[in-house]
């Protein structure tokens, strides 16, 4: 029997000391730390749509007859519909269980121990979390003040260790769109780059209609937060259809549930009602953004996703998250000196925006 401490010899040496990944706070274990009913918390913290999915969704799964057979192994149909949908071949397509899986298996396919990813930070920490899960080193080229990417610096991070390059487009937490000319110099530089646009729906910004022009473009987009699918795991990437077949071979078998498959073929067959709660959601975040641009001791910054981030100018993001969590709340806030003592808040309805607003000016009150 090996005891506790001798673990540590026998797992793989670099995960012994591995951060982890820091995800968001889920209502049911705020139980007695709030001062209002779990069921009332208002949750701003991890970019979920407030509409909830199409009703088509909802009425689909609760019929479902076949959850007793695997789902189709090579997502024949699910990568037509999503093809129809991106308007890119099928061969070009690929499908996870959300988009964190195919990070995940991006990462395995082109990075090995000891190779270098490069990351624009601060950005999306699951970058980072596989990256060093796979025994590859990150590289970190920082982003200017108003968070745009250092496209100079990032062509002068590369070399012979060089594997991966990664993009969030719409970045986050930041909310700000990289120009599609300073992506194309990038994948100029011939190595693969993964453009993230999981907040594509928002922003309207894409480089899909490129993809088959390059043999080294990436593009990753999700059903979780236009299609309010997270809790059903719902993510696909847009790719040379070399690299699809290879992330086809290696994936694991049957990545995608069959409810999440249902969950995205009647979404599909839904989209202009999407499309509306988007709409909603996209003039909900220009009226937050005035409203916390009225509160003095915040600094929003400007966002094409679902989600706006702000700096706290007075006192510590750290206690001002916890004194929204204890009011019922919750915004995500980061542990990170680039992220220059800021939070995150999600974009809900307009009663969440309310609600949010009048907690800050209270807090802000009392706190500064
Ligand atoms: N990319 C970015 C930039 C994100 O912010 C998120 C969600 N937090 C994801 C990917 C992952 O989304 P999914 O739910 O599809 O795994």
């Amino acid at each position: 029997m090996v005891s506790s401490e001798g673990i540590e010899k026998l797992i793989r040496s670099h995960l012994v000391t591995f951060g982890g990944y820091a995800a968001s706070t889920s209502p049911e274990t705020l139980k007695g730390k709030v001062e209002i009913p779990v069921e009332n918390i208002i949750k701003l913290d991890a970019n979920e749509n407030p509409y909830g999915c199409s009703p088509r969704v909802s009425q689909a799964l609760a019929t479902y007859p076949y959850l007793n057979i695997y789902p189709d192994d090579g997502q024949t149909e699910l990568r037509e519909l999503l093809a129809g949908y991106t308007g890119v071949g099928a061969e070009h397509i690929m499908a996870g269980g959300g988009s964190n899986q195919l990070i995940d298996l991006i990462i395995r396919l082109f990075v090995g121990l000891g190779d270098e990813v490069i990351n624009c930070v601060p950005t999306f920490d699951i970058y980072r979390f596989s990256t060093e899960i796979h025994g590859g080193t990150l590289v970190e080229v920082v982003r200017d003040e108003n968070f745009a990417v250092n496209v100079n610096a990032v062509k002068a991070a590369i070399n012979k260790k060089s594997k991966l390059i990664f993009l969030a487009n719409p970045n986050s937490p930041t909310g700000n769109i990289t120009p599609q000319k300073d992506i194309l110099e990038i994948v100029d530089t011939g190595l693969p780059v993964v453009v993230d646009e999981a907040y594509y729906e928002f922003s309207g910004e894409t480089v899909v209609p490129l993809v088959s022009q390059y043999d080294n473009l990436m593009v990753l987009r999700t059903f979780s937060k236009w299609a309010g699918l997270a809790g059903l795991r719902a993510g696909y990437g847009i790719f040379p259809p070399k690299i699809a077949d290879y992330l086809l071979k290696i994936k694991i078998p049957y990545n995608v549930n069959v409810a999440a498959l249902v969950a995205v073929q009647e979404s599909l067959k839904d989209i202009d009602y999407l499309q509306g709660r988007v709409k909603a959601i996209v003039a909900e975040r220009e009226r937050l953004f005035g409203e916390l641009k009225k509160l003095k001791f915040l600094k929003p910054y400007p966002s094409q996703a679902n989600f706006i981030f702000c700096s706290v100018l007075n006192g510590k993001a750290s206690e001002l998250r916890q004194k929204l969590q204890s009011k019922g709340i919750l915004v995500r806030y980061f542990d990170k000196p680039l992220l220059r003592n800021g939070i995150r808040i999600s974009v809900g309805k307009p009663e969440h925006t309310d609600a949010l607003i009048n907690a800050l000016q209270e807090i802000g009150g009392k706190m500064w």
